[in-house]
């Protein structure tokens, strides 16, 4: 099975680069978004991070040029009809990735591959949403996507061997590397990770140090490149949410559940980053 066109649906923080890894390593990309100013946004990311490379003596302008229209915009699923792999990371609610890969199945080839880079979600219920569910897979990249080295490749119940194979290929061919895991909530690095970043949350929430103390406690003494609370703002604090709320209903177990002050800020529109506020406040 060999892949040569993706299409990359929603054009955030996470599909922006996952289209850019793609678009380096040779694949042809449609990259997808339900918003025209998600495209723009995403597309002005990839040429800032090309630019860079240029400026670094990574890359030549040609080469750069050359990776830029490999990638074209698409806001219409029907794109989808010709492509080898779609790999799905829109937003992290279940019903919407469902929806995603209902309508996705009704119009790639029977043979296309449907990857989601879910966080946390399992692969054999978005699977369900589908008729293909052998050809559906975890693919996981972690963020920044471009610089990130690690991505989860997660079988369904159903998955193929053959659609495994095609993909983790696919993972080596983008430079990065691809590490089995099974399908439980979070599967490996957000099982370790969120609950870690609740757990900093917490912390805050009962007022046992502030954001600056937590943050320096975990860089200074465990020698993490971040605080989990400048992380979580990285990550985006809805997404984190989201993780929590999953780990939490699937394990069934209150150890998972999210701090309250984590669903406040998410509530008032305080998701770190891409919003400006969060923990911290950006320009
Ligand atoms: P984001 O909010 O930056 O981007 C989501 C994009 O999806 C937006 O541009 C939005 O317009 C678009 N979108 C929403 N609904 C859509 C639809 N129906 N069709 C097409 N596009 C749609 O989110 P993100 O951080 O890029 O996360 C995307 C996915 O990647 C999530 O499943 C998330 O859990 C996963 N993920 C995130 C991280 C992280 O650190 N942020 C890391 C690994 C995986």
């Amino acid at each position: 099975m060999e892949i040569k066109k993706v299409m990359v649906i929603g054009a955030g923080q996470m599909g922006g680069g996952i289209a850019q890894v793609c678009a380096q390593a040779g694949f042809t990309v449609k990259l997808n978004d339900i918003k025209d100013e998600s495209l723009d946004k995403g597309f002005t990311v990839i040429t800032k991070n090309l630019s860079r490379n240029v400026e670094k003596g990574r890359m030549t302008v040609d080469e750069k040029n050359a990776v830029l229209s490999r990638i074209s915009r698409s806001l219409d699923l029907q794109d989808a009809e010709d492509v080898d792999i779609v790999i799905e990371a829109a937003v992290e609610n279940m019903d919407i990735k469902k929806s995603i890969f209902a309508k996705i199945d009704g119009i790639a080839q029977p043979n296309t591959i449907l990857a989601t880079n879910t966080s946390s979600m399992p692969i054999t219920e978005i699977a369900a949403a589908t008729n293909r569910p052998g050809k559906v897979i975890g693919m996981h990249f972690m963020n920044p996507v471009p610089v990130m080295k690690l991505v989860e490749i997660i079988r369904g119940l159903a998955t193929e061997d053959g659609v495994y194979a095609a993909v983790d290929g696919m993972t080596k061919k983008l430079a990065k590397v691809p590490v089995e895991v099974n399908d439980f909530p979070g599967f490996v690095a957000n099982r370790i990770l969120m609950p870690m970043i609740n757990e900093a949350i917490f912390t805050l929430y009962e007022g046992v140090a502030t954001k600056e103390a937590i943050d320096d406690v975990m860089k200074l003494g465990m020698n993490h490149p971040m605080g989990p609370l400048q992380l979580a703002d990285f990550i985006g604090l809805d997404t984190c949410l989201y993780i929590m709320e999953t780990l939490h209903e699937g394990f069934g177990d209150s150890k998972y559940r999210p701090c309250p002050l984590l669903r406040k800020y998410v509530n008032a529109g305080w998701l770190g980053n891409k919003s400006g506020r969060g923990f911290y406040e950006y320009n």
